[in-house]
């Protein structure tokens, strides 16, 4: 199986990881969680592992994956 990396960039807010847009993004959270998911599996339990859980489009007009809730940037999405 051939792993493809998605395309990131630098963005403006600072983050290092920005998506183009909302399904680049999307598709890099599900691989991120397929990768947490394979390593707490082999832990045998999920406790302490980062976890990205959803993503956002920052005010760059960039998307990035984060693992805060949704309390911390309520009002940065439409
Ligand atoms: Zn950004």
């Amino acid at each position: 199986m051939t792993i493809r990396t998605v395309a990131f960039s630098k963005c403006g807010c600072g983050k290092d990881r920005g998506y183009d847009d909302e399904r680049t993004a999307a598709k890099a959270l599900g691989r991120a969680q397929a990768k947490r998911d394979r390593v707490a599996d082999r832990k045998g339990n999920r406790r302490g592992i980062y976890r990205e859980n959803r993503y956002y489009q920052c005010d760059y007009g960039m998307w990035h994956l984060t693992s805060r809730s949704r309390a911390y940037y309520v009002g940065a999405v439409a």
